[in-house]
C-alpha cells in the first residue's frame, strides 16, 4: 500500500497530521506551486514569494528526513495550475492506493478536495488539523445554544483546556484579563530593537525572480524581503520577540507611529499560519518568560490571549458560520473600494502611512488593520465583499478562515453582530489619541465641518445617522447616539453634507 500524502503551503509543519504514521519507504509527499491559488485573488507578490519559499525550503527539509517528495514549481511547463490537476498527474505517475490530507483552511479549497476520490477514483482521507488548540466539534459544542458567542468566555474555555497561566482552575494573578493596564498611545522618538529580517537565500532568491516575472500586475514590492522561511530561523524570531518586544507588547498593542510599523508585535501570525511555527508552543514560551521574571504578566495574558483566544475564535467562527458568511452585509453597503486603496494615494495621512506600509511589507498591525482601513471602509459604507478581497490579498498572513472573520465580523460588523457586540466605528479623535499620524496630516482631528475638517469625523456621525435603525438598540452605542441628538439641527445638516461632499469625492 503507497499512499500520495498531499501537503498544502500552509501546513508547513513536520508534525503536521498527514504525515503522521507516514511510511518513507512507499508514501510520497505531493507539494505544488499551483496559478489558481496564486491568483484567485492577486496576492501581495511579497505573500506569494513567501509561501512558495517557505514550501521549497520545507520540501528540502523532508527529503533530508528521508521523505520521498514530489514537487511542481509554478514556472514547471508541465504544472496543471491548479492542485486537482497535480493530483491527477501525480496519481498516474505514482499510482496511489490512497490519498491523505490535512483539511485545509478555506471552503474553497474543501470543496476542492471533496471532489477527489470521484475525479480519481480513490480514497481521500481528510485529517483533523491538530496544530489548532479547538476542534471543529469543540468550537461548536460551545457555540450552539449562546444567546452570544463572547469571545472572553471561549478564551476561558482555552486557558483551562491549555492550563496556560492558570493556578489550579484560578487564572493566574486572579483576573483572567489585564487590558486594563494596556493599550497606551506609543512615545515616539522611543529606541526599539529592531525586529530580525533575514538575507534571502539561493533558494529565495529564485523564488523572488520567478513571482517578479509571473505576478508583475500584483499588488505589493518584492523588494525588500526578510521573512524567515525555515522553521529554524522562524524560532530566532520567536526568541528575538519574546526577548526584546514581549515585555512591552501589552502596554503599545493599540499604539500606531509614523516610521514604525511594527513596534512591539511580534511578526508571527506568518509564521504561525503557514506552519512554521505552532500557536501553543509560541505561548508557553511566552509564559515561561513571565515565570522567569522576563516579561510581565499584563504583556504575557494580553499576547496569550490573540492566540489562543482572538485566532482560535475566529477559526471557530469561520467554520461554524459555514461558506455564505462571507456575502453577510448587514448594512447593505454597496460603495466600491477607493483606488487608493490599491495605491496609498490620498491626503488622509494615516491611511496613506498604513497602505504605503502594506504596500511595502504586507504587514500592518492590528489596530492599524481595525482603526485605519477597516474603520474608514465601515464608515464610509463600502461593499463588505470588496472589503474582504482586499485583505485577503495585501497581508502576507491573510488565509480565509482568519481573515474572513476578523473582516466581515470584527472590522466590518457585515454579520450584524454574530461575532462582536458593537461596530469598530471612531472619529478622528480616536486616531489623534492613539498615533501621531494627525500631526503631520493636511486635515485637523478636532474639526467636524469645513475644509480642514478630518473627514473620519463627519463620516462617524453620519455612519451613526444613516443605520440608526439597525444601531441606536444597541447598548453600548447609546451614549454617541445621546451626543448626536443634542446636537443642532442645523449642527447635524452640516455634518450630514459635510460626509456626503466627502463620498461623493471619493466616487
Ligand atoms: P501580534 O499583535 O504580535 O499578535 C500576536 C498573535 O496573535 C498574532 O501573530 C496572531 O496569530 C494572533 N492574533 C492577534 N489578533 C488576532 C485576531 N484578531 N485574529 C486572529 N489572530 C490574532 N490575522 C491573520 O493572521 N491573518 C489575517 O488575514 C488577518 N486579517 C485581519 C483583518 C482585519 C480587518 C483585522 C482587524 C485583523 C486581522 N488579523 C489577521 C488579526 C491581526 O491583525 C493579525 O493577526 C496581526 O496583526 C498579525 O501581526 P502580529 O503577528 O505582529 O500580531
Ligand atoms: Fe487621519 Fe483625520 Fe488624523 Fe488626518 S486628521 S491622520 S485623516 S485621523
Amino acid at each position: 500500500m503507497s499512499r500520495l500524502i498531499v501537503i498544502l503551503g500552509d501546513q508547513l509543519s513536520r508534525s503536521i497530521s498527514s504525515l503522521d504514521g507516514a511510511d518513507k519507504d512507499h508514501d510520497s509527499v505531493l507539494m505544488c506551486e499551483v496559478m489558481a491559488e496564486a491568483t484567485y485573488v492577486g496576492h501581495h507578490k511579497k505573500k506569494i514569494a513567501f509561501i512558495f519559499s517557505a514550501m521549497r525550503h520545507f520540501a528540502d527539509e523532508l527529503r533530508g528526513a528521508g521523505y520521498k517528495v514530489r514537487y511542481t514549481t509554478i514556472d514547471e511547463p508541465t504544472n496543471t495550475g491548479s492542485f486537482t490537476g497535480e493530483v491527477q498527474r501525480a496519481s498516474a505517475a505514482l499510482r496511489p492506493s490512497a490519498i491523505c490530507i490535512t483539511e485545509p483552511g478555506e471552503w474553497r479549497v474543501l470543496k476542492e478536495i471533496r471532489s477527489w476520490s470521484d475525479t480519481l477514483g480513490l480514497e481521500v482521507e481528510l485529517r483533523r488539523d491538530h496544530r489548532f488548540i479547538c476542534s471543529h466539534r469543540e468550537f461548536r459544542q460551545w457555540a450552539q445554544g449562546r444567546k452570544s458567542l463572547t469571545m472572553e468566555f471561549f478564551y476561558r474555555e482555552m486557558r483551562r483546556k491549555t492550563g496556560l497561566l492558570m493556578q489550579g482552575d484560578k487564572p493566574l494573578g486572579g483576573r483572567w484579563n489585564f487590558d486594563s493596564e494596556n493599550r497606551k498611545p506609543a512615545e515616539p522618538g522611543l529606541l526599539r530593537p529592531r525586529h530580525l529580517e533575514f538575507e534571502p537565500d539561493a533558494i529565495t532568491t529564485e523564488v523572488l525572480n520567478a513571482v517578479g516575472q509571473l505576478f508583475p500586475g500584483h499588488f505589493g514590492k518584492l523588494e525588500g524581503f526578510g521573512f524567515a522561511v525555515t522553521r529554524s530561523d522562524a524560532l530566532k524570531v520567536l526568541d528575538g520577540f519574546i526577548e526584546d518586544f514581549l515585555p512591552k507588547f501589552g502596554e503599545t498593542q493599540d499604539a500606531m507611529l509614523q516610521g514604525e510599523p511594527w513596534l512591539n508585535h511580534s511578526l508571527l501570525s506568518f509564521y504561525i499560519n503557514v506552519g512554521l511555527l505552532e500557536p501553543l508552543e509560541v505561548c508557553l514560551s511566552a509564559e515561561r518568560a513571565y515565570h522567569e521574571g522576563r516579561a510581565p504578566l499584563n504583556a504575557v495574558e494580553g499576547f496569550v490571549r490573540q492566540i489562543i483566544g482572538w485566532r482560535e475564535y475566529m477559526r471557530g467562527i469561520y467554520w461554524f458560520a459555514g461558506p455564505d458568511y462571507a456575502e453577510s452585509n448587514y448594512f447593505g453597503n454597496t460603495r466600491a473600494l477607493p483606488s487608493f486603496y490599491w495605491s496609498g494615494d490620498t491626503d488622509m495621512n494615516c491611511l496613506s502611512t498604513v497602505i504605503t506600509e502594506t504596500i511595502d511589507h504586507a504587514y500592518a498591525h492590528h489596530i492599524q488593520r481595525l482603526m485605519i482601513t477597516g474603520n474608514f471602509a465601515l464608515l464610509a459604507g463600502i461593499d463588505p465583499k470588496q472589503v474582504h478581497q482586499w485583505y485577503l490579498e495585501v497581508y502576507a498572513d491573510a488565509y480565509e478562515w482568519v481573515e474572513l472573520p476578523n473582516v466581515i465580523g470584527m472590522s466590518q460588523f457585515a454579520d450584524g453582530g454574530f461575532l462582536g457586540t458593537k461596530p469598530y466605528a471612531a472619529s478622528g479623535n480616536y486616531i489623534n489619541r492613539m498615533s501621531d499620524y494627525c500631526g503631520s496630516c493636511r486635515f485637523d482631528p478636532k474639526q467636524r465641518v469645513g475644509s480642514k475638517a478630518c473627514p473620519f469625523n463627519a463620516l462617524y456621525w453620519d455612519f451613526l445617522d444613516r443605520n440608526r435603525d439597525k444601531l441606536s438598540s444597541n447598548h453600548r452605542l447609546v451614549q454617541p447616539y445621546a451626543t448626536w441628538s443634542r446636537m443642532s439641527d442645523e449642527s447635524r445638516d452640516e455634518t450630514r453634507r459635510q460626509a456626503a461632499s466627502f463620498l461623493a469625492g471619493l466616487e
